[in-house]
């Protein structure tokens, strides 16, 4: 029997690999794709890159690797950080330790012998002591259920499971369904190739400059001259992410109009994801949310040269509370002439025909059409495969009204099922591979704990996970992220029960399960 099955060869995966082999547990790792790198594996859309810096988003497990990978861009590409990835699982010996194109069936928890039994497409099973689910926040494809969908004559892709060959688009007419992070990445380089390219809107998003540019050797060689001390000092932060802009606490109202402008401008030309750090209050203050929101609308105005256009691409929600996205000439794409923007708020999608998009009784004829409509997000890739518990009991059904879950890590009634950034932990908001890293350490620490106890059982209390749930959701109150659409509450999937699911803050996050493992694992039933 292994001692633990890791479903996903992603970030989490290999890092949950290379950290079981070195404590000397026995690890298996099932991966539905051909190589390591889930998500940068799968979103090869043109224009796909992090929106983290390069020099954060790596792993600091290891100073040799630290040290020796080189980052060629302020923000990596996608291509660059598949490289890292392999890269990673070559010099760890990682593949011969993972099961490739084999997609996770179900899995079964046996209370005889205290283990799980995995199944796969194709038949094939193994017997694990724990089971731990490594599939990630964002890698379970929403491509909406519109009228026609698959009527459609020429080619369909979606930005999250891009083909493996180069799409070339020269000459095509191209839809664009969505706005999310993944179209304003994917939308200015699509134009460059397409005859036209129409973009169907249904929220229109705020976007930040990433301003890009090469990685400068000055910076590289001194933050590798303390990485980990420069770790330390963004883990410290609510996002784990961006300690080189700290946020300012002051709340808006307490500057000077002149003074407002020249922060959020200051941040505006910085770039990137710390413009929200320009004051203290814009995530949980609506009316200082708005001064963010209006400095990015004139930005807008003051790009886009047409003024309907402009109009359409104007955002009403509080900026930040869906995820803002960061981006190169999204803006500046709509001056071009081949490039029009199809405002669908309201009235949605009418129908996909042979020929085109419908909307509102107008055909949009097109040749290819690109769904940039985003993920499941958080729950899709854990419910996909069947997973029963004890007793027989199925995730899905125990998650029909919502993840319930403790820490994010453990749910009841699933002993020894471990989730990697599940939901109810910061996961999506922070830098994912400082969310990675650390529960990845808290879950074969406990493993190796149990070990030495001797354990054979783990599982989350069910007080434990309702007060958990109830915490995550307050937490989440108190700020304006609950307050529109997002993907952050379900919201993007029809149907989809409405939770807040991730955790914000990660310095207390982690405190907290550090404190739980100090204790012996509170709030945990040990067998
Ligand atoms: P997303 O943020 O969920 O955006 C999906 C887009 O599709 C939204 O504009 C959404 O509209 C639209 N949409 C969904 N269903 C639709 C329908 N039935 N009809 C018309 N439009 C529809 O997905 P994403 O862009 O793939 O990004 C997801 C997350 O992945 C990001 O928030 C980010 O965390 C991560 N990501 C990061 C990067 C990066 O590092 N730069 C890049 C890509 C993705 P509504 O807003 O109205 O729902």
């Amino acid at each position: 029997m292994l001692d633990l099955l890791v479903v996903g060869a992603g970030f989490s995966g290999i890092y949950m690999l290379q950290r079981a082999r070195a404590l000397g547990l026995r690890a298996l790792a099932l991966e539905a794709g051909g190589d390591v790198g889930g998500t940068w594996y799968w979103n090869r859309y043109p224009g796909a890159r992090c929106d983290i810096e390069s020099l954060e988003y790596s792993y600091g497990f290891d100073e040799a690797l630290q040290q020796e990978w080189h980052w060629s861009e302020r923000f990596a590409a996608q291509p660059e950080i598949l490289r890292y990835a392999q890269h990673v699982a070559d010099r760890f010996d990682l593949r011969r330790d993972i099961v490739f194109r084999v997609r996770m069936a179900g899995a079964s928890f046996d209370e005889a012998s205290s283990s799980w039994q995995v199944t796969a497409d194709g038949g094939r099973s193994w017997q694990a002591r724990h089971l731990v689910m490594a599939t990630g926040p964002l890698s379970s494809a929403n491509l909406p259920d519109i009228p026609g969908r698959d009527s459609f004559a020429g080619p369909v892709f979606h930005t999250g499971q891009w083909p493996h060959e180069p799409v070339d688009f020269t000459g095509l007419r191209v839809a664009v369904i969505g706005t999310g992070s993944s179209a304003v990445q994917s939308i200015p380089v699509i134009a460059r190739q397409a005859r036209e390219l129409t973009v169907f809107q249904r929220t229109a998003t705020y976007s930040v400059p990433a301003r890009n540019r090469p990685l400068d050797a000055a910076q590289e060689a001194d933050v590798k001259s303390h990485y980990a001390d420069f770790r330390a000092r963004n883990a410290q932060t609510m996002v784990a992410f961006g300690a080189s802009y700290p946020r300012n606490d002051q709340p808006v109202r307490q500057a000077t109009p002149d003074d407002r402008e020249a922060a959020f401008e200051r941040r505006w030309q910085i770039g990137g994801l710390n413009f929200l750090g320009a004051f203290g209050d814009l995530l949980t203050d609506s009316g200082a949310n708005q001064f963010a929101a209006e400095f990015v609308r004139h930005k807008i105005r003051a790009v886009v040269r047409d003024p309907a256009t402009a109009e359409r691409l104007m955002p009403a929600q509080p900026i930040g509370c869906k995820r803002i996205c960061v981006d190169t000439a999204y803006y500046e794409t709509f001056n071009l002439p081949h490039v029009r923007l199809v405002d669908i708020a309201g009235t949605g999608i009418e129908a996909i025909e042979p020929g085109g998009v419908r909307v509102a009784g107008c055909l949009h004829q097109v040749d290819a059409i690109v769904f940039a409509t985003g993920f499941d997000a958080m729950t899709g890739s854990l419910l996909k495969p069947d997973i029963r518990g004890r007793g027989g009991l199925s995730l899905r059904d125990k998650w029909q009204a919502g993840p319930l879950n403790y820490l994010g890590l453990s749910v009841h009634g699933f002993p020894n099922m471990f989730t990697v950034c599940g939901p109810g932990s910061p996961s999506v908001l922070t830098n994912m591979l400082v969310s990675i890293e650390q529960h990845v350490r808290w879950i074969t620490d406990c493993m190796v704990w149990m070990r030495e106890q001797g354990k054979n059982g783990i599982e989350a209390e069910t007080d434990a996970e309702a007060s958990w749930v109830g915490h995550v959701n307050a937490v989440a109150g108190a700020t304006l992220f609950p307050s529109c659409n997002s993907w952050y509450l379900g919201a993007n999937v029809p149907g989809k029960v409405r939770v807040f699911m991730p955790l914000l803050g990660f310095p207390a996050y982690v405190q907290k399960c550090d404190a739980v493992a100090a204790q012996g694992y509170a709030g945990f039933h040990l067998a």
